[in-house]
């Protein structure tokens, strides 16, 4: 930043307060279940979740004149509200300048592969409005002096659309759209979590009607059961943060994947996520991307006994490759195979987690710049290669010391780690590689419904990204999707359901009062809650992380689907009526595990090999990383295969087992061949909503 910014300026944007949500007012309807009273309610679209994209499709609903009922298990507790980085990224169209191509920009999206290309081509369109509906609510997005956004380079985008309010642009999207929910009068269950969705019907016919929630402000009656009813459920709970023991989402977040699995409902591309160094859980879950590596840092390790190792001189080859790979973590952050060749930037990604393994602590230290590398030449702003000293020079940033180059370049960078009690001024930052997002998720259509009709998704729960996704794009698709769910539900009607009998119901909480029951009866033998989640997390972290061993999957595998027999046969034990959600979120989580791994077994089964998420190990791997010594013989790996990028491995639950099965990327018809007058009559008559329409 070229001028010193005032503090209170800063404290806007990392201390973020957010609004006050009242309690739904008055009684409300009951049912009687099982000799249980338990509230019901009614409305034509029940958001679960409130984060950005729960919100934004809420917002959108009730504007279009359908009753909303936001239902969340923590009203400020996912991932948009509490996750974040040096500048938190959103990425739209560009606006600046020349202006975007949507085309490349649904490339760009959708460009690793696995993504249908109607869904890249919606997110690239969709964001304009996406972006002026949020500037329209107060955004704080920055400008130039002509109304054009601020813009930057971020991962997996040549071009440079991204933006961001500072590292919390997220919670501000959900300060925002939240602020707006309440001026429209949207009612929430603020500690309501879904434990089971409610379905009607067979075969064809079945479709989703409501769920069954526990709700924390009300688990002194009947642990908190209640049944919601609704025309339109959408999902909006986020990512499986709680599924890997190194995560850098906020704890707590299990979002509602396994829920959907659960009840049968069609989830995709589960293999593909994305890792990226962070801070840790145990301290504060913080991504270290942008200008924290852009300043270069001087990054070691240290052991029990305090000794210090300038550990990446280990495998690049100077002090200047080492360097502008640090830098170009910024906007290459998340760890990708192939970048691991050539000495490119996820060699850091391996480094740290080798020097991991041997039980060090990696520091990042923004007082040093770099040691020098294996060529012994002293860091110099001079000594980096073009792209790296072109960008810290066009920033004004080459200041003595990366302290000095963050202050310059990012104060409220260095700002919020002190907001949570860590002063890199003073202290270096312990971090490590760590699960950050969920690429796959439920399988959904162009307009976000999923395989179960009148169930939608939005957000990190929908599986539409690929394999890669340009950095910003999560959240853009989010506010994408909640506009797509809402003017499709207005389009084909979402009455509130007045008459459905409650026999419908009936089953769906006598179950849930069954698992509650059972778990709570279990004897002292029986594995707790949190003995099945260090079990998964365990499992997950240390067989399906990014350096992921290809002979360790079929046992990892094995393991987890033992677990999820004996989960789902009720050998889980909770001590306290308190915990009775305990009890959904493990089931949830260990059906999720065996999934994700059945998706990767099968992926590596089928000669799948490594990309995006995953670098896939075996002793006969074609790919073999090199370090400053030569080559790593314990680190080769399976390439990906070209046709592989080509389809999505999609998932369903039986109900003892997984089907697998492989889906074509969903098409576009020719975009030149839509005009006006010939289209127009489409939009007035919602044919366009129409299943399978297509442009003639
Ligand atoms: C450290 C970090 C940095 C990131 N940086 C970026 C970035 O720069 N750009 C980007 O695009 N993306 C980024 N992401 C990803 C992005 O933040 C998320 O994908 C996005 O915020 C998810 O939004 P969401 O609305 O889908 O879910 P969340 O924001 O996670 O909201 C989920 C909501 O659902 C509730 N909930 C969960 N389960 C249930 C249930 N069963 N019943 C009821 N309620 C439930 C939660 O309490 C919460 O209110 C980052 C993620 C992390 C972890």
């Amino acid at each position: 930043m070229s001028t010193s910014v005032p503090q209170e300026i800063l404290d806007a944007l990392t201390r973020v307060d957010m609004p006050a949500v009242p309690a739904l007012s008055g009684n409300p309807e009951t049912v009687e279940v099982a000799g249980m009273r338990l509230p019901l309610y009614r409305c034509g679209m029940a958001v679960i979740g409130s984060g950005a994209a729960g919100l934004r499709a809420a917002v959108e609903a009730k504007r279009r004149g359908m009753d909303v009922l936001v239902c969340s298990m923590s009203l400020f507790g996912g991932t948009s509200a509490c996750s974040g980085s040096d500048k938190q990224t959103l990425h739209t169209a560009g606006t600046a300048r020349t202006g975007d191509d949507f085309r490349k920009l649904a490339q760009a999206i959708g460009g690793g592969g696995c993504m249908d290309l109607d869904t890249a081509y919606i997110e690239a369109v969709g964001s304009i409005n996406a972006l002026a509906g949020l500037q329209y609510l107060g955004l704080p997005l920055p400008q130039d002096r002509f109304g054009a956004v601020l813009r930057y380079q971020t991962d997996h985008d040549e071009v440079g659309r991204a933006t961001s309010c500072g590292p919390r642009t997220s919670r501000l999207m959900v300060k925002v759209l939240c602020e707006e929910a309440l001026r429209l009068g949207i009612p929430f269950l603020r500690k309501a979590e879904a434990v089971r969705i409610i379905t009607r019907g067979e075969g064809d016919q079945r479709r989703a009607i409501g769920a069954v929630l526990i709700d924390q402000e009300r688990r002194d009656e009947h642990w908190g059961l209640s049944v919601v009813l609704c025309d339109a459920l959408v999902l909006a709970s986020g990512g499986p943060g709680e599924l890997y023991r190194d995560s850098v989402y906020p704890r707590h977040c299990y979002g509602s994947l396994g829920m959907a699995i659960e009840a049968g409902i069609e989830v995709t591309n589960l293999s593909e996520s994305q890792f990226g160094i962070g801070t840790r859980r145990t301290e504060f879950p913080w991504n270290l991307s942008g200008t924290y590596v852009q300043v270069i840092p001087y990054i070691y390790s240290e052991d029990d006994e305090g000794n210090e190792y300038n550990f990446l001189a280990d495998y690049y080859r100077t002090t200047r490759e080492l360097c502008s790979n640090i830098f170009r973590k910024g906007y290459q952050w998340p760890f990708h195979a192939t970048r691991m060749e050539d000495f490119g930037s996820s060699l850091v990604d391996l480094a740290i987690f080798r020097e991991s393994q041997q039980g060090r602590t990696i520091k990042m230290d923004f007082l040093r710049n770099p040691l020098p590398g294996a060529d012994g030449v002293p860091f110099s702003l001079e000594n980096l290669d073009d792209d790296v000293r072109s960008y810290l020079e066009n920033n004004d940033a080459l200041q003595g010391t990366p302290l000095a180059r963050l202050q310059r370049m990012n104060p409220l960078a260095i700002e919020l780690y002190r907001m949570h009690g860590h002063d890199v001024a003073t202290d270096p930052l312990p971090f490590n590689v760590s699960n950050q997002h969920m690429n796959g998720g439920i399988a959904v259509d162009q307009w976000n419904e999923s395989s179960l009709p009148g169930c939608f998704a939005v957000g990190e729960v929908a599986g539409t990204h690929g394999v890669t996704r340009p950095g910003g794009s999560a959240l853009n698709a989010g506010q994408v999707g909640g506009l797509r769910v809402a003017s499709h539900c207005a389009a084909r009607g979402c009455a509130v359901p007045e008459d459905l009998p409650h026999t419908l119901f009936d089953a769906a909480v006598q179950e849930c009062i069954g698992i509650i029951t059972q778990a709570l009866e279990a004897s002292e033998t029986t594995p707790t809650t949190a003995v099945v989640r260090d079990e998964i997390q365990a499992r997950m972290s240390d067989h399906a992380g990014f350096i992921c061993h290809i002979a360790d999957l079929p046992p990892a595998l094995a393991a987890a689907q033992d677990l999820r027999q004996r989960v789902l046969a009720g050998e889980m034990r909770i001590t306290r009526a308190s915990q009775a959600v305990d009890v959904f979120r493990w089931r949830h989580l260990a059906l999720t595990s065996e999934a994700v791994l059945a998706n990767i077994a099968h992926y590596v089964r089928e000669g799948g090999g490594s990309r995006g998420a995953r670098a896939y190990l075996a002793d006969d791997g074609e790919v073999v990383i090199h370090t400053r010594h030569g080559p790593l013989q314990d680190v080769c790996y399976r390439p990906e295969q070209p046709e592989h990028k080509e389809y999505k491995i999609t998932l369903r639950w039986t109900g003892d087992d997984f089907i697998i099965t492989h889906n074509p990327l969903r098409a576009i018809e020719p975009l030149q061949g839509i005009f006006f007058e010939k289209h127009w009559s489409d939009y007035l008559t919602d044919r366009v909503h129409a299943p399978g329409y297509q442009h003639q």
